[in-house]
C-alpha cells in the first residue's frame, strides 16, 4: 500500500454494527476516517447472533428501518417462560417490538452507508495487530494486510469496533481500561438457524420471541426459539462459560429435540459465540481511544442484546472524536465525555440490570418457578426494569406481593434488597462525574453495590 494514505483522524477497528456506526456518524460530520476488518467485504456482517434488534435505535439514530431482503420478521414483543413453562409472561410494548434481522444482508447495508457516508479508506482482510503509542496516548496501530505486508496505520484517535475478543483491549496501555473480562461476566452460546421443509411443523408464535429459563437445562442462561420467517426458526442456548466442551450436547438434548419434531429440516446456519454480560467496562476510553460495542461490554446483561447499544456507543464515539479533532485534543480528558454519554445512558440501565443478572444466575429452577408464577416479578415490572434499569413500586403493590411471598421470605427480602440496589447503581450511573478526578470515588461506590449483591447472595445460600 506503498501510495495509499496512512495517517487518518480516526481509524475504525472492525465493521460490524458498532464500528460501521462510529465510522459512518464519524465521517458524516466531517473526519477523515479509515475503517478496517479482518474479513472479506462480502462477509461482513455474517455474525452468529439471535438477529433480533428492536425498533429505537433506527429513530434514535435517524436511520431507515431494516426493510426488504435485510429483514426477516416483524416482532411485536417477548414472551418469557419459567422453569416448568406454567408461566408465560408476555412482554408487550411498543419499545420491545422490533425485527429480526438477516444479518449479512443488515451489516452490509450498515457498511454500504458508512462508506458512502464520505469513509475514506476501507480494508477488508486487513488484521488489526496491536496499538502504537507515543508518550502515553494512542497515535495509530499496526495491521497486517491481506498480501500479509504488516503496516503501521497513524490516527489522532483509534476506535476500537473489534467485538468481544478484541486483541487491542487486551494489550492497552492503560489503568482505565480492563483487559481481560470475567468468565463470570460471560455467557456461552451455541444456536442454529432450522427451515422446516415441508408442512409438519410450523413456527410457533410467529411474531414473538421465546425465551425459556431453565438453571438445569441452560444454567446461568437460557434457552430461545425465535421466529425467522414463516418456515424459519433461530434457536439456541446460553450458558455459563463452564460449559465450554457440553454447549453443544446442552443445545441438542434440551432446545433441538425439545423444539425440532420432523425430520423434514434444513439446517441453515450453525455456530456459536460468546456475549459479554455485564456493565460496560470502568472507562471505555483513553488517551486517543475508544472501545464501542462487544469489545467494551457494552451489551445489555439480561437478554445478551448487543446490537443496539453497539450501535448507540457508535454514534456517540463518533462525536466525541468530532470535538476531540475540533479541540485539536485526544486526551482522555477531552474524550471522558464519551464514558460520561455510555454511562448516563444505558450504561446506567446495564448496571442496573447487571445486578438483576448476578441474582437470577443464582436463583434455582424452584425458585425461579415459584418467583414467576406468583408474579413476584411481572410483566409490567421485567419492560420497567429492562427499558429504565429500575423500579418504581408502590407501598400497597409491595405489600400484596409481602403477601404472595410468605412462603418463601427469604427470595422475597432478598428481591426488595435487590431493587433497592438496583436503583441506587442506576442512580450513580445517572450521576457519573464529569471529570475524571471524580471517577475513582465513584467507582468505589460502585464497587461497594457490587460487594453488597455478592455478599446477599453469599448469605442466602448459607441459609
Ligand atoms: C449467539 C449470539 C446471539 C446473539 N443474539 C443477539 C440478538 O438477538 N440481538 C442482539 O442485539 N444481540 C445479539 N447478540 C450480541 C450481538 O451479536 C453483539 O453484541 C453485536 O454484534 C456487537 O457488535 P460489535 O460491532 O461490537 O461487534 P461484532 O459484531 O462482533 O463486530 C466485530 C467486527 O470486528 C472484526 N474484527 C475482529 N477482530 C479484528 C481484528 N483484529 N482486526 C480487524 N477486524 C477485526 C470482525 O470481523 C467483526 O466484523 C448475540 C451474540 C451471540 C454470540
Amino acid at each position: 500500500m506503498e501510495n495509499t494514505q496512512k495517517s487518518f483522524n480516526v481509524i475504525v477497528v472492525g465493521a460490524g454494527t458498532g464500528g460501521a456506526t462510529s465510522a459512518r456518524f464519524a465521517a458524516k460530520k466531517g473526519l477523515d476516517v479509515c475503517l478496517i476488518d479482518r474479513k472479506p467485504r462480502v462477509k461482513i456482517g455474517d455474525k452468529i447472533c439471535g438477529d433480533a434488534v428492536g425498533n429505537e435505535i433506527f429513530d434514535f439514530l435517524k436511520i431507515n428501518h431494516p426493510k426488504n431482503e435485510e429483514l426477516s420478521c416483524y416482532i411485536k414483543g417477548a414472551k418469557l417462560y419459567s422453569p416448568n413453562l406454567k408461566k408465560c409472561i408476555t412482554l408487550l410494548d411498543p419499545k420491545q417490538a422490533g425485527y429480526i434481522v438477516n444479518r449479512l444482508e443488515f451489516g452490509q447495508r450498515l457498511l454500504n452507508e458508512a462508506l458512502d457516508s464520505g469513509v475514506k479508506q476501507f480494508l477488508d482482510n486487513t488484521m488489526a495487530l496491536h496499538l502504537l503509542y507515543k508518550n502515553g496516548t494512542v497515535t495509530g496501530l499496526q495491521v497486517k494486510l491481506e498480501n500479509g505486508e504488516k503496516v503501521n496505520l497513524n490516527a489522532k484517535i483509534v476506535i476500537d469496533a473489534s467485538g468481544f475478543y478484541s486483541p487491542l483491549r487486551k494489550n492497552a496501555r492503560s489503568s482505565l481500561i480492563e483487559k481481560n473480562i470475567s468468565n463470570n461476566d460471560s455467557i456461552l452460546c451455541y444456536r442454529e438457524i432450522v427451515k422446516f421443509s415441508s408442512s409438519d411443523q410450523q413456527v410457533d408464535d410467529p411474531e414473538y420471541i421465546s425465551i425459556i429459563l431453565d438453571q438445569e437445562k441452560a444454567p446461568g442462561g437460557y434457552m430461545w426459539y425465535f421466529p425467522k420467517n414463516e418456515s424459519s426458526i433461530n434457536i439456541g442456548i446460553g450458558t455459563f462459560m463452564d460449559y465450554g466442551g457440553k454447549v453443544k450436547d446442552l443445545y441438542k438434548t434440551n432446545v433441538f429435540q425439545e423444539f425440532i419434531k420432523t425430520s423434514n429440516i434444513e439446517i441453515i446456519s450453525t455456530g456459536g459465540g460468546v456475549v459479554p454480560v455485564r456493565r460496560p467496562l470502568w472507562s471505555c476510553a483513553d488517551n486517543g481511544f475508544m472501545l464501542v460495542g462487544d469489545a467494551a461490554c457494552q451489551v445489555n446483561p439480561l437478554h445478551g442484546g448487543g446490537i443496539d447499544p453497539s450501535m448507540r456507543a457508535g454514534f456517540h464515539a463518533a462525536n466525541s472524536a468530532v470535538h476531540a479533532i475540533e479541540n485539536n485534543d485526544n486526551s482522555i480528558n477531552e474524550l471522558w465525555d464519551y464514558n460520561y454519554n455510555v454511562m448516563t445512558s444505558f450504561g446506567a440501565e446495564f448496571a442496573s440490570l447487571d445486578l438483576l443478572r448476578i441474582v437470577l444466575q443464582n436463583l434455582s429452577n424452584e425458585e425461579l418457578n415459584f418467583g414467576l408464577e406468583r408474579d413476584l416479578l411481572s410483566g409490567e415490572e421485567i419492560l420497567e426494569i429492562s427499558s429504565t434499569g429500575g423500579l418504581n413500586l408502590s407501598l400497597i403493590n409491595m405489600a400484596v406481593k409481602a403477601f404472595k411471598g410468605i412462603s418463601q421470605p427469604n427470595l422475597l427480602l432478598d428481591l426488595n434488597y435487590l431493587r433497592i440496589k438496583m436503583k441506587e447503581i442506576a442512580k450513580l450511573y445517572k450521576n457519573f462525574p464529569k471529570e475524571l478526578d471524580r471517577f475513582p470515588n465513584w467507582k468505589e461506590n460502585i464497587i461497594a453495590i457490587y460487594d453488597n449483591i455478592e455478599r446477599m447472595i453469599v448469605n442466602t445460600k448459607k441459609k
